[in-house]
């Protein structure tokens, strides 16, 4: 008893003595592009895994997209950690977690908030972004280059009928060619897919499909093979728009960014290389970062919100790509 109030004596003071942060809140994005008149509802999703920069970059350059008619709701960044820790996923494969929640996953939040704007939204079509290893045209057990469909058919659906006019399509223009790639979700025991995202919107009778660019080549011609597939979606459900200006002119830019920093009340911006010296037990709040910036605190669960530390070197980062760091350590 009394070694265990002694232990949290010492464990509060120390806790007290050190430098206390509290990170913005990661959400998901989101933005709506808006043809003049009516037509179809588009999903495009981007991200579900973190270190398919293609795919989500290309949802992000999205903002440029302009159409006739329709309506079209992006996600550039469905897996905000993902993408921050570059990785496929910090909290597991996000593409396996629709249809089958968990409420204690650290990505619950993440797929419940993608799912209800999904469903508000009451799209028809809905495309998956991500980048795949190798090249289908040339090895079927590959998945770069590709539209991934998750059956032939499904209910009232012919997805292969429209995975053929958008790869023959396509192909006219593309120095990568694509091809179509079947993951039997619903009918093959084992399937990759079963509770990915695509397969959920089936389900929910949204028409899906998953975009594969190559890894293997550049993060330009990533961009293009998506641009140009989605352009064709486009064009399925007679919408025209200014990919192909988009696509002539790829300018991949990343932002200059001031990280701000409320420390014992008083502001403080941060944007370049810097080390801040603190006294203990200081609290320090970051206010809310821009669209796809992230902070990322080195060897601290990206998870958390808050923790306590004596020194610490943050990445600031614009998706998966460092922009600059900075330090924050307790002065001695
Ligand atoms: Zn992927």
């Amino acid at each position: 008893m009394n070694r265990i109030f002694l232990l949290l004596i010492f464990s509060l003071s120390w806790l007290f003595g050190k430098l206390y942060i509290e990170l913005p809140q990661k959400r998901i994005d989101y933005f709506y592009i808006k043809g003049h008149s009516k037509g179809s509802k588009i999903v495009i999703v981007g991200g579900i895994h973190g270190n398919e920069t293609g795919g989500f970059t290309t949802a992000e350059y999205l903002k440029n997209l302009k159409i006739d008619k329709g309506e079209i709701l992006v996600i550039p960044r469905a897996n905000p950690i993902g993408i921050m820790a570059n990785v496929r996923g910090y909290n597991g494969d996000m593409n396996k977690k629709f249809d089958n929640k968990n409420p204690k996953d650290k990505d619950y939040r993440f797929v419940v908030e993608i799912e209800r704007l999904i469903l508000k939204f009451k799209p028809k079509l809905l495309l998956s972004l991500h980048d795949g290893y190798g090249f289908v045209i040339r090895n079927k057990n590959a998945w770069g280059q590709a539209i991934i469909i998750d059956e032939n058919r499904y209910g009232d659906f012919n997805l292969r009928k429209i995975a053929k006019f958008v790869k023959k399509e396509s192909n006219k223009h593309l120095r990568y060619k694509i091809d179509i790639k079947n993951t039997h979700t619903f009918t093959k025991k084992g399937a990759y897919n079963k509770n990915g995202l695509t397969g959920w919107s089936l389900k929910n009778y949204i028409l899906a499909f998953a975009l594969e660019a190559s890894k293997n080549i550049s993060l330009k011609e990533r961009i293009k093979t998506h641009l140009e597939m989605i352009n064709n979606f486009l064009r399925y459900y007679k919408i025209s728009s200014n990919i192909n200006e988009l696509k002539r002119d790829i300018k991949i830019k990343y932002p200059k960014v001031k990280v701000k920093l409320l420390i014992n009340n008083k502001y403080v911006e941060v944007s370049k290389k810097i080390t801040l010296v603190l006294k203990p037990a200081t609290k320090i709040k970051v206010l809310n970062l821009p669209g796809g910036v992230y902070l990322k605190p080195r060897g601290i669960d990206l998870n958390w919100r808050s923790f306590y530390f004596k020194n610490v070197i943050f990445d600031v980062m614009y998706g998966n790509k460092r922009l600059f760091t900075f330090q924050i350590k307790e002065k001695n």
